[in-house]
């Protein structure tokens, strides 16, 4: 890991520029959910603890170059200053910051107007990345759900000025290093979801890398599927068979064992409390669908988490939003919980579906890490350099 963190830095008097994500879901004006504004406060206590002055780079909103009143970001606000506990002041313009005022020089935090209203932001335009290293000294990075764009206030800045990675980023890759990058073994992939078409790049890194990759949830159809077994009317896709086949001789080849549900639970519709019945997998009746996995499967999921010392988690293992068909999910969830807590695995899970599911199992809590940088947490799990972490020096 060759990037820097806040403590390798001499922050005494130095402006800060911070990247952050506080993109964060508003209703009628006000912040509905302050969780990511909540967790960067760390970063920024550490960095005014220091004597340094943090100056808030970030965007809002998809505004594509232009100024958009709506995607101002104003609204955040009241929610910051709520989470710091300080005086936050708000800078609408780059070149008012380039001016300067005294209300600035007074304010503990400066925060920038959504740096997507410059069209030089996200073609990481380098005259657009100077103009905004000018106005720092340091470059603090601790937006790791950006970290898969390369973008001025992403990647273009750490070229620019002595970089690190904040607290929040840090913590990310750390959790990420133990759990892909130097893990202890065994290592189990639980990839779970809709299709595989979505995860293709994901199940083709992991058989390299994991010993055991359970899948479940409508992907384990496709697979099954590959093997010849009728699915019914379940989620299906009947045209990535092929593939199945192939990420599963790759995985032969490489000692990971693909773990598939041997008995499953059935419905013939798609809502929750359909009735249901457990069957094995060979045995889905033509005019029903496979919505979990079964007891049986749980078990065996149960005994690879504890013969494991490291779980990855992406994709849930059934349709967990109806009821009773989010039970395979929450068993597995509780096991890995119980084997985090009793120090014998490191687990780490992520994806907007995944964190859900794991959140109402109750067991997201004891987990090791809980990813919630979607897109940048995916790409990192296929394998794919993430810029912004490039750029830091990872
Ligand atoms: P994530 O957002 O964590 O990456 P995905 O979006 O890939 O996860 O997958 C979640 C979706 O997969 C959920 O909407 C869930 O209902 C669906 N799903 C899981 N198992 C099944 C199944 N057997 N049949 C139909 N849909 C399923
Ligand atoms: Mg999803």
């Amino acid at each position: 890991m060759g990037w820097k963190t806040l403590d390798d830095m001499d922050l005494a008097g130095k402006r800060v520029l911070v990247r952050v994500d506080i993109n964060v879901p508003v209703e009628g004006g006000k912040v509905t959910d302050a969780t990511r504004i909540e967790r960067i406060v760390p970063t920024l206590n550490d960095i005014l603890a220091q004597g340094g002055k943090p100056l808030l780079l970030a965007h809002f909103g998809r505004p594509k170059g232009k100024v958009v009143p709506e995607m101002s970001l104003r609204v955040v606000l009241p929610a910051l200053r709520t989470a710091l506990g300080r005086k936050v002041t708000f800078v609408e313009t780059l070149e008012a910051l380039e001016r300067g005022t005294e209300e600035q020089t007074e304010a503990d935090v400066l925060l920038l107007e959504n740096v997507r209203f410059h069209p030089g932001e996200e073609k990481n335009d380098p005259d657009f990345a100077k103009r905004l290293a000018a106005l720092g000294d340091i470059y603090c990075n601790d937006a790791f759900s950006a970290a898969h764009r390369a973008h001025a206030s992403t990647e273009g800045l750490a070229h620019l000025l002595p970089s690190c990675a904040g607290r929040l980023m840090q913590a990310e890759l750390e959790a990420l290093e133990a759990a892909l990058g130097q893990p202890k073994r065994p290592v189990v992939a639980v990839v779970g979801g809709a299709k595989v078409s979505t995860k293709l790049d994901l199940l083709g890194n992991l058989v390299e890398k994991v010993d055991h990759l359970v899948i479940g949830g409508g992907m384990a159809n496709t697979f099954l599927a590959a093997r010849g077994v009728h699915v019914g009317k379940s989620l299906c896709e009947h045209d990535m068979t092929e593939t199945a086949a192939q990420i599963r001789l790759k995985a032969l080849d490489l000692g990971c064992t693909i773990v598939l549900p041997a008995d499953v639970v059935v419905a013939k519709e798609f809502k929750a409390n359909a009735p249901h019945e457990v069957v094995a997998v060979t045995d889905c009746p033509d005019d029903a669908m496979i919505l979990d996995a079964g007891p049986e499967a749980v078990t065996r999921i149960e005994q690879i988490f504890a013969e494991a010392a490291t779980l990855v988690w992406n994709g849930p293992l059934g349709a967990f939003e109806l009821e009773p068909f989010d039970a395979a999910t929450n068993a597995a969830a509780r096991k890995a919980a119980e084997l985090t807590r009793a120090g014998k695995l490191v687990s780490v899970a992520g994806g907007g579906d995944t964190v859900a599911a794991l959140n109402t199992s109750g067991a997201a809590e004891e987990f090791t890490y809980i990813s919630t940088a979607g897109g940048a947490f995916l790409e990192w799990m296929e394998g794919k350099t993430l810029p912004g972490v490039a750029a830091l020096g990872g």
